[in-house]
Order: C-alpha cells, then sequence, then structure tokens
C-alpha cells in the first residue's frame, strides 16, 4: 500500500473532518456571540463525497478519521454517515469530538454504527460559567452525554478543557480529579491564537498547568488509549483515567504532526495554523474524479509546513475561514 509521507518524513495517517460549519455552541475562544452566518447547504460536502475522500486516502495510507465541525452532532445523518465510514476495511480508528450536548441521544448509536471513541469539549464543571463560556449551552445536557459515552461503551472517553487565565484556570484541579473516580482522559489544550478571543495573558502554558495538577499528587507519565496525538499524558497512581497536556502553542508538536484536515467546503488544509488549502471540489465535482483526488491529497501532504508559527503570535489571526478545520 502507498504511504503519505510529507518533505519533513512525517507519514501522515489521520484526517480530521469537519461535517459542518455550523454549531449549537458560540464559544468564546471559538465563534462571535452574534451574526455567524451559515454556508449555504450547497457549498457544505455531501456525505458521499467525504465518502470518497476517505476511500481514496485511505488507498494512500490514512488509516485514522476524526469526525468534527462545528458541531457534528447537529448534522442530519451522522449515525448513518459513521456506518459507511466502518465499512472502509483500511480504517482502524473512527472517532468524534462533539460539545456533547446531543451525544446523550446519540452514543449508543454511534457506538453500534461503529465509532471507536470520542472527545467532548468541557472547559468548567460550573454551570453559570459553563453558560457564559459557551454562551448557549447547559452544562447537564454534556454531563448526560458523557455518562452515556460511558455506558456506551466508547473507549476511550476523552474530556477536552480550553485552558484560560482567569477564566477556568481555577478549575484545573478539580477537572483533573474526573480522572480519579471514572475512566476518563482529561485533556487541557493551550488556548491558540486563532480567532479574536486570543491573547497572551489568557494562555496558560502546559508546565504551569501540570504544576498546578501535581498539586493533587505525584503524576507518572502515562500512555492515553489510543493516543497518537500530541497529548502528553499522565496519572496518578490507582487513578482510573489519565491527565494529558496539549501545548499546542509553547511546546509545539509539529514534529509528530500526521494528520490533514479537511474543512466542510472541501478544502484539504495541510496545517492548523495555516489558511493555505488544497480544493479537492474540482475532483468531487460535477463527477468524482479517483486519480485527481488522489493527486490532490498529495499535493497537499507535499504542502505541510514544517512547523506553525503560534507561539510567536501576540494576537490570534482572525478566522478566516468559518467552514471548520476539524480543530
Ligand atoms: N463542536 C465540537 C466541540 O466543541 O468539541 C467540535 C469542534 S471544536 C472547534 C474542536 C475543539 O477545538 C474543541 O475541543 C475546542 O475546545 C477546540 N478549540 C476551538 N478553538 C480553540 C482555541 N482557540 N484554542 C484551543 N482550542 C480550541
Amino acid at each position: 500500500m502507498e504511504t503519505l509521507c510529507d518533505p519533513f518524513g512525517r507519514q501522515i495517517r489521520y484526517l480530521r473532518i469537519s461535517v459542518t460549519d455550523r454549531c449549537n455552541l458560540r464559544c468564546l475562544y471559538c465563534l462571535p456571540e452574534g451574526g455567524v452566518r451559515w454556508l449555504p447547504r450547497e457549498e457544505i460536502l455531501r456525505f458521499e463525497e467525504i465518502l470518497e475522500v476517505v476511500r481514496v486516502g485511505a488507498s494512500l495510507g490514512l488509516t485514522r478519521v476524526r469526525l468534527t465541525g462545528g458541531e457534528p452532532l447537529v448534522r442530519e445523518g451522522l449515525v448513518d454517515f459513521v456506518q459507511m465510514l466502518r465499512a472502509i476495511p483500511q480504517l482502524a480508528d473512527l472517532s468524534l469530538t462533539t460539545n456533547g450536548m446531543f451525544l446523550a441521544r446519540y452514543a449508543t448509536a454511534l457506538a453500534r454504527a461503529g465509532l471507536t471513541r470520542v472527545n467532548i469539549s468541557l472547559d468548567t464543571l460550573k454551570p453559570e460559567r459553563f453558560h457564559a463560556i459557551t454562551r448557549f449551552g447547559a452544562i447537564e445536557d454534556v454531563q448526560a452525554g458523557i455518562d452515556a459515552a460511558l455506558d456506551a461503551g466508547l473507549h476511550p472517553v476523552k474530556l477536552n478543557v480550553v485552558v484560560m487565565r482567569g477564566i477556568n484556570d481555577d478549575e484545573i484541579v478539580e477537572l483533573g480529579r474526573l480522572a480519579f473516580d471514572r475512566p476518563l482522559h482529561v485533556r487541557f489544550i493551550e488556548l491558540m491564537p486563532i480567532g479574536e478571543y486570543f491573547s497572551r495573558e489568557r494562555l496558560v502554558p502546559s508546565e504551569e498547568i501540570l504544576a498546578r495538577l501535581s498539586a493533587l499528587g505525584r503524576l507518572q507519565p502515562t500512555e492515553t488509549p489510543m493516543g497518537c496525538g500530541p497529548a502528553r499524558a499522565y496519572a496518578w497512581p490507582g487513578a482510573r483515567g489519565s491527565v494529558g497536556i496539549i501545548g499546542a502553542v509553547t511546546q509545539a508538536f509539529c514534529a509528530q504532526c500526521n494528520r490533514l484536515r479537511l474543512t466542510a467546503t472541501g478544502q484539504l488544509r495541510p496545517c492548523l495554523d495555516d489558511e493555505s488549502a488544497v480544493d479537492l471540489l474540482p475532483a468531487l465535482r460535477p463527477v468524482v474524479d479517483h486519480e485527481r483526488l488522489a493527486q490532490l491529497i498529495r499535493d497537499a501532504v507535499a504542502a505541510k509546513p514544517e512547523q506553525h508559527t503560534m507561539a510567536r503570535r501576540e494576537a490570534g489571526r482572525p478566522r478566516l475561514c468559518m467552514a471548520g478545520v476539524g480543530g
């Protein structure tokens, strides 16, 4: 089987797919509060078109797919789409990143359809603060989603916490504590300079996050189940889960980056931090051209930059693309 190798020797196996630009929340660091103009439906890739991309990508060496957004669970038909993806034999790992609001409704069906695992965003344990950060959400829905994911046997269940100084950094220890009693893998993510919300003062560096977690007891380096990504993982002796730290800004993990990102409009982006993209649409519409699709995927791999530049930025780069980059 062909492999996808970039000019810096990294083997690309992982595709993050934004299945929609739409979201039922407006998290402070992600979307503006009002006036979000969603894209017209015809601009969003149909599931059949995404399947073609994944099939060709899998024949070239992709083995892992993550569905994200926007909020993937607001897109109708997602469970059936998971089932279709599951039928692609090369895919060893099929995961979902969700805000969890609709997860209680879909977790069992998703697990039956073949979803392997799930990452759920949860930045606070305080109901009022949750509402303030997400501007729309009720934390009870996410808590029910976490319970449902565990009950459905999705494994591992990871929680994504974006840490913001003065907003939720006082909860690092309490959020970490979730890993004690249940098999939850709590990952603390440095706020990235994407979008207008970012400021240097709000960024809590990963070393500081680790130091605060260490107050709960001595942390041992560990592996998270199915970990292939950027988190450094640790566990407390006897805890059922783990904590992870994603130092996206201060400890860039570009040397290990193994991914491409497909936006909801069919742009294949070599790097989260780079607006440049390879447009797959000419190979998908009006008819699918598999050869051309394969070449465009190789082109995106060839265009992967060696490193992102987030560590050097003082302000958030404007979000030029609202079609989701599979962040
Ligand atoms: N709606 C889904 C969700 O909430 O998980 C999936 C899309 S969301 C864009 C994917 C992940 O990106 C979430 O875990 C979110 O917290 C993270 N994210 C978004 N903007 C970020 C930023 N500026 N810095 C760090 N993480 C960010």
